[in-house]
């Protein structure tokens, strides 16, 4: 246990990708300190490092070199396995593309990682409920993806990731598929996790998104470039009336 008290805490991280006899230089010695609330936007083009920094934050690949904590433990050399369970005791994810089963009810979507945790039916029922009332689809439980709009499919994958009470949310360009309006009610539903001292981690392209998080990091060429802290831009999907809403 480090004295460090940063939530996420990563030290001089590199990653080599090796294709054939190339290699590939995807971070170059990245140090980054989250602490536990903070709600931060990684920016950057691509190529630039995005998905291999979230790949090492969710603990879904390991450094070449450098170490990465989590909550106060060394995840930088642990197995698969041992990774794979500090992944889901302390992490949610959210993809752009939802990543939701097609024929199976919102409850049910919802309730997935907990059935892998061997919760029992009951407990994850009343916690899927929960959940999916956080994100305001209280009175949706029963439906299915493809009764959905594309905001309240990715609102239902914001319970999924919800459900385990994880740490920290990671998001993957989470608004890449919506409209400017439903991007505006799901970064108002972050902004609501970040006011409940959930932290959360949002790869976004579009500078409009990034403006709802209180830091920006700015990639380029597997380095952050730019980190800093602003004034959050208050999300309120109120403001922009529907028939104006551009996709
Ligand atoms: P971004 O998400 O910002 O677009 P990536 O992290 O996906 O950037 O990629 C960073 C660099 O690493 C790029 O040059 C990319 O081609 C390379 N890269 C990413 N994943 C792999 C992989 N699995 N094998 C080889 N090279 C990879
Ligand atoms: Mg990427």
């Amino acid at each position: 246990m480090s004295q460090d008290s940063a939530l996420l805490s990563l030290e001089e991280v590199s990653k080599v990708y090796t294709m054939g006899d190339v290699e590939v230089h995807a971070l170059r010695s990245v140090s980054l300190r989250i602490d536990e609330g903070e709600f931060v936007a990684i920016m950057g083009s691509s190529g630039s490092g995005k998905s291999t920094l979230m790949n090492l934050i969710g603990c879904l690949d390991r450094p070449s070199a450098g170490h990465y904590a989590l909550a106060g433990k060394d995840v930088s050399r642990m197995s698969r396995n041992a990774l794979a369970e500090v992944r889901n005791l302390t992490l949610g994810f959210v993809f752009q593309s939802f990543n939701l089963l097609a024929r199976t009810s919102a409850l049910e979507n919802v309730e997935l990682p907990l059935v892998y945790a061997g919760v029992s039916t009951r407990e994850r029922q009343r916690r899927a409920k929960e959940a999916l009332s956080r994100v305001g689809l209280g009175d949706r439980i029963h439906h299915h993806p493809n009764q959905m709009s594309g905001g309240q499919q990715q609102r239902v994958a914001i319970a999924r990731a919800l459900v385990s009470n994880p740490k920290v949310i990671l998001a993957d360009e989470p608004t890449g598929n919506l409209d400017s309006r439903t991007s505006l009610e799901i970064m108002a539903i972050f902004q609501e996790l970040g006011r409940s001292g959930m932290t959360i981690v949002l790869v976004t392209h579009e500078p409009d998104i990034a403006a709802f998080a209180s830091r920006v990091l700015v990639m380029r060429d597997g380095r952050i470039e730019t980190d800093r802290r602003q004034q959050a831009v208050v999300a309120d999907p109120g403001a922009v009336p529907r028939h104006e809403a551009q996709p």
